[in-house]
């Protein structure tokens, strides 16, 4: 039941915070570059107090109270493009949205774009309890009447889930929401983004060697690699088996292909010993591709796809190693070469 879940089991556990006599403009900078909408003040590892987005307004407040005539405009300051979604979405697409952009809010629009309304995380929050509640009175039913309704009910809580239980990276169902909306925001934009797909070597030799059970173990260990080695803004998704797909808005193929090149590389560092491996450890392959501003994918399927002859392309140039395709239709020769290959 919920209210047997601990709090200790929901927390982050690597909290970035701040001191009293730290630079505002510093902690601001870095509410900025983490996406953080508060900070911890800390004192002696004590929590003495908080920096939230609602003091900054204040202060804000205050500075533009004493500058009437401020030149500052809303558009100066305001994020574009603002994500919106559709009001026939359901509850789980609204969740993967909100949970992939770290956003709190989410205007609601007809087919026609124009604003219908506004949902926020609380709501989608509370929603998510009131099917908690659906069980708890399911459970309350006589036995005879349960066994069923309990089953549906679990199976709408299983729906709602986002994360795959085994390496905690989103599932496929939450890439499938995550990857139409980061298209459809693209095509509207005209925005670039780009993904990587990434597939480990030789895994089946590893479970082979190793069982089964370490396999899982090592499958963990890359997804906590990966999650480790990519920006607050990038999301992972395991795809399927042993590949792993990683979503990077607004990343160049170029700046794609340096991270994908790195986190190979610092996989190789790591040293999970795969003794059936020419390389004797685990490794990686990858493919990447971009959606370009002009001239892009219609469907995010044909890009997935071409990031999927990437990793192809690497499987059958010796592993270890990351291909980029640009599309055809936008082919950037000013992207280096390195250890990427085109077709
Ligand atoms: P390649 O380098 O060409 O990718 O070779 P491979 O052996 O990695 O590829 P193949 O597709 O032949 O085998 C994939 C293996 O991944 C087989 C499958 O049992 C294993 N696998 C997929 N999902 C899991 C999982 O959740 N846990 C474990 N332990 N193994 C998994
Ligand atoms: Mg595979
Ligand atoms: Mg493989």
């Amino acid at each position: 039941m919920h209210a047997d879940i601990l709090v200790s089991s929901l927390m982050a556990t690597h909290v970035i915070s701040t001191a009293a006599e730290a630079k505002l403009a510093d902690t601001i900078q870095c509410m900025i570059d983490n996406q953080y909408s508060c900070m911890i003040v800390v004192e002696n590892d004590r929590p003495i107090g908080i920096i939230t987005e609602r003091d900054i307004v204040r202060l804000m407040g205050l500075f533009i109270t004493n500058m009437p005539q401020c030149p500052i405009l809303v558009a100066d300051v305001m994020s574009v493009p603002v994500a919106t979604i559709s009001g026939d979405a359901t509850l789980f697409e609204a969740l993967v949205i909100s949970t992939a952009q770290k956003i709190r809010h989410l205007p609601v629009v007809d087919t026609d774009g124009r604003m219908i309304g506004l949902v926020t995380q609380s709501d989608l929050a509370k929603a998510h309890f009131k099917i908690y509640d659906n069980q708890r009175e399911v459970i309350e039913h006589s036995v005879s009447q349960r066994t069923k309704e309990l089953m549906e009910a679990n199976e709408e809580l299983k729906s709602l889930s986002l994360v795959d239980a085994l390496t905690g990276l989103g599932n496929r169902r939450a890439m499938e929401v995550d990857l139409e909306h980061t298209h459809s925001q693209a095509l509207r934009y005209n925005r670039s983004y780009t993904v990587a797909l990434f597939d480990v070597d030789h895994f089946k030799l590893y479970n082979d060697c190793y069982g089964h059970k370490a396999g899982d173990d090592a499958l963990r260990c890359i997804s906590r690699h990966l999650q480790g080695s990519i920006r607050t803004c990038d999301r992972l998704y395991r795809y399927g088996g042993e590949e792993i797909l990683l979503i990077m808005p607004e990343t160049t193929l170029h700046g794609a292909l340096i991270l994908a090149d790195r986190i190979l590389a610092s996989l190789v560092e790591l040293k999970v010993l795969h003794e059936k491996s020419s390389d004797g450890v685990l490794t990686l392959s990858c493919g990447v591709a971009s959606q370009v501003e002009v001239n892009g994918y219609e469907s995010w399927e044909g890009l997935v796809d071409l990031a999927d002859r990437g990793l192809y392309a690497s499987k059958n140039n010796g592993r270890n190693r990351t291909t980029i395709i640009p599309p055809e239709d936008a082919v950037d020769s000013s992207v280096p070469r390195m250890h990427g290959i085109y077709q």
